[in-house]
Order: structure tokens, then C-alpha cells, then sequence
């Protein structure tokens, strides 16, 4: 009796504690890009309660009582916080070719402190939800970042974490070493429809919001400036990984190229294929009547790996050169595209250099924000939570001093931050 009297006591004061009313912020808004609509609306006050907006409406229509906390962004624009949907934590490249030293020399204990600091540095840069699409050999530690994340232990983006990556024997570095040396892979290696199963049950059971495959791993270019893309996974193990993601909840990123590799992962009902740099008039036509996103990663592509694809191939075909025409065929085709960027290669807090070239290859301005916001949330899963500044949604919202819809680099200038209602920083100049 004792102990039950203790219980209603303790309901009671858990019930007074969820009673009291979370704080009530209220943001003004000098431009505010509705995202859904694709309307850029004037003087709106955002009313923000807790960690989710409550309303958006004009100025005249909200009263904002003497004393509230406000915040003026009457000089800037304003736009939900961007969604990066294929990302790296545990990549630090500030230098090219340190992907060996990080594997072999690197515990996954300091790989995980980079990919806190790497958290940060893209959160600052507007990036409020990343879709982190493998550790690179630091097997579950993304679980870790998520998870410290949203108890509020670090800063971050919302994350969705893919763990270790799937491919085949052959399939994903490390390369290159002596048979009789044992070196760690940077994703899980199988051989079988009955291993991709197996790898898929753990990688769920240990903490996965999604599983990430390749579909294709080496390449080569042809005398007349062909690529060569090799396919891993044969079609059976696709589907067994598909199936068995699927039969969890668990949506399948596909890294694939072209050629055989892309046909198996479509013909295998993966969920998105990232970069697709090489797709022909059949793939595009597939992933349109499957509706399966590309998340095409433009940006990464050019600088050094441009430069080593160019010597390689004697000046007549890279990487990039591909890429352009793959993309300009998808965005006209109907392909459902979302952002993503591979940041981690590249340092962190960068990416939002991509929208440049998805503008240069044919994209609107509008279109290439709604792909890191409305269209990134779809593909995560989301929309009803992230991606844009609506009733109901998370309240993360950056700003800029520009129109991004007149200036698209705006973007790599972001100035304020929020999530979750809470101010992660303000470098607006009144
Ligand atoms: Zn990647």
C-alpha cells in the first residue's frame, strides 16, 4: 500500500511536469521561403513552442505579447535547416589519400571524437538532418553520434545512420595490400544471399536507420572514353538484402555507378541510388516507374578526382564529365532527386557548394532547395517532421543576409541556426 502510495505521488508530480507549458519563442521573418508552396512570403512571424512551430503566419495576424522571447530576423531570409542525405561523419579529408592511415591507425575511439567535431561543423553550416551513410570502418560508432545527438550530451544534425555498408569480396577498400596481411574493410563483406541477410539482421539489430550497399566498386575507362563500371552484388543478393531491410522498415542506399552493378540494385527495388553518374536512357526510365530516388552527389566529383580521372583516361572521359549529361538526363526524365553531397572526402561544413553545380547542370535555385528540404525528408522518411517550417514540424530554421533564390551561394553563407527551437548560432549583422 505503501509503495502504491509513493507510485501516485510520483505520477502526480510526472504529470505536473508535463503540464507546464514549454517556452514560446517567436521568430520574425523578413523573407520566409515556404518550401512547399515554392512561395517566398514576406513579414511572416514564425511562433515556435518548445522544440516544434506551433504557427506561421504575417506579422499582422500574431500578436506578440510584451516580454516574449523574440527573435528579429526582419533583414534576412528564412528557410527550414537543409538536409544533407548522403554524408560521411567518420571522413575527415581534409587531405586526399588518408582513408588507409584512418583505418589502420586510427582507434575508432578518436575516429569518433572527428565525427563529433564533424557533427558541429555541419550543423554551424545550416545542416540541421543527415542521412550518414557509413563509419568507414568504425563499425557502430554513427550509433553512438546519433544517440548523443538526440539526448543532447553534443551538438548535431537529426541523424539517420547506416553503420558498416555492405559490399563483396573485391568489392570495398582496403585494396591493395599483400594476401598474407590482414587489414580491416570499410564496409561489411558478403558473398551470399544468405550473408547479405545475415549482414542486414545485425547491422538492424545494432542500431541501423538504413542500410547502405554498393552496387558497383571498380572501374575503368576504355580507349574510347567509355567507364567501365563492375558490378559486386548479383541480383540474388540484392533482392535478399531488399527483402530483408524492407521486412524491418529499413529503407536500402545504393552506391552505384552503371552498367550491370546499377541494373542488379534496380531490378532489386533498392530505395536510392547514390551518384549515378553513369546512367543510361534504361536506368533513368526504371527509376521513374519505380520511383527511386537519386541522390546524385555532384560536387565531389570534380577537383582532384576530376584531375586523376583525366590522366587515367587521356583527357577523353572522368568521372565528372559523366555526370553532368547522367544528371541533366534524370532531371528531365522526372528522376526524384534529393541532396546529398558525400561531404567527408571534402571538409565538413562545405557542402553547401553542391547547390552550385545542381544549378549549374539545369536545376532551378527553388528546385535544389525543396531537394534539401521537402524532397530530402521524403526520401528519410520525415516530412512530417523535418524539411520545412510548417505546424507541426521541428523547429530548425536557418537564415540568410540574401535572396538564395537570386544568389544560390547564399547558402554557403548561412548566418543563423536553429534546431530544435533552440539558437545554435547568430552571425546577423542588424
Ligand atoms: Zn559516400
Amino acid at each position: 500500500m505503501k509503495r502504491f502510495s509513493f507510485l501516485t505521488l510520483w505520477l502526480g508530480l510526472c504529470a505536473c511536469a508535463w503540464a507546464a507549458d514549454p517556452p514560446v519563442t517567436y521568430v520574425r521573418a523578413g523573407k520566409l521561403l515556404d518550401v512547399r508552396s515554392g512561395k517566398m512570403l514576406t513579414d511572416q512571424v514564425i511562433v515556435i513552442r518548445g522544440e516544434k512551430i506551433e504557427r506561421v503566419a504575417g506579422s499582422a495576424q500574431v500578436q506578440i505579447p510584451a516580454g516574449a522571447s523574440a527573435l528579429d530576423l526582419s533583414r534576412a531570409t528564412v528557410l527550414p535547416g537543409l538536409i544533407d542525405a548522403h554524408t560521411h561523419l567518420f571522413l575527415t579529408g581534409e587531405d586526399n589519400g588518408r582513408y588507409d592511415e584512418q583505418l589502420l591507425k586510427e582507434s575508432w575511439q578518436y575516429r569518433t571524437i572527428e565525427a563529433v567535431v564533424n557533427a558541429k561543423r555541419d550543423l554551424d553550416a545550416g545542416f540541421t538532418t543527415m542521412r550518414d551513410v557509413e563509419t568507414e570502418g568504425a563499425m557502430y560508432s554513427d550509433v553512438d553520434v546519433r544517440n548523443a545527438i538526440n539526448r543532447g550530451l553534443i551538438p548535431g544534425p537529426r541523424l539517420q545512420v547506416a553503420t558498416r555498408a555492405i559490399s563483396t569480396t573485391g568489392g570495398y577498400p582496403l585494396e591493395g595490400y599483400s594476401p598474407e596481411v590482414t587489414v580491416p574493410s570499410g564496409a561489411q563483406i558478403v558473398d551470399s544471399p544468405e550473408e547479405a541477410r545475415k549482414a542486414v539482421r545485425e547491422q538492424v539489430k545494432y542500431g541501423a536507420d538504413l542500410i547502405k550497399i554498393y552496387g558497383t566498386h571498380k572501374f575503368h575507362f576504355t580507349a574510347d572514353g567509355k567507364m567501365m563500371s563492375m558490378p559486386t552484388f548479383t541480383l540474388e543478393e540484392v533482392l535478399a538484402i531488399v527483402n530483408e531491410a524492407h521486412s524491418e522498415g529499413r529503407k536500402v542506399a545504393c552506391h552505384a555507378y552503371g552498367g550491370a552493378g546499377l541494373k542488379n540494385c534496380l531490378d532489386g527495388g533498392v530505395d536510392s541510388i547514390e551518384h549515378g553518374l553513369d546512367l543510361d536512357d534504361a536506368a533513368v526510365a526504371e527509376m521513374v516507374a519505380k520511383g527511386i530516388w537519386l541522390v546524385p552527389t555532384l560536387y565531389v566529383y570534380e577537383g582532384s578526382t576530376r584531375a586523376e580521372d583525366d590522366a587515367a583516361s587521356g583527357g577523353k572521359v572522368s568521372r565528372a564529365s559523366l555526370h553532368e549529361p547522367s544528371f541533366r538526363k534524370a532531371l528531365a526524365a522526372g528522376v526524384k532527386i534529393a541532396f546529398g553531397t558525400d561531404v567527408g572526402p571534402f571538409p565538413h561544413g562545405t557542402q553547401a557548394v553542391e547547390f552550385e553545380y545542381m544549378t549549374k547542370f539545369g536545376m532551378s535555385p527553388l528546385a535544389a532547395i525543396q531537394c534539401a528540404t521537402t524532397r530530402a525528408a521524403e526520401l528519410m522518411g520525415w516530412s512530417d517532421q523535418v524539411g520545412a517550417i510548417a505546424p507541426g514540424t521541428f523547429a530548425d530554421i536557418i537564415a540568410v543576409e540574401g535572396n538564395p533564390l537570386e544568389d544560390i551561394k547564399q547558402l554557403e553563407q548561412v548566418k543563423f541556426v536553429m534546431k530544435g527551437g533552440q539558437v545554435v548560432r547568430n552571425d546577423l549583422t542588424k
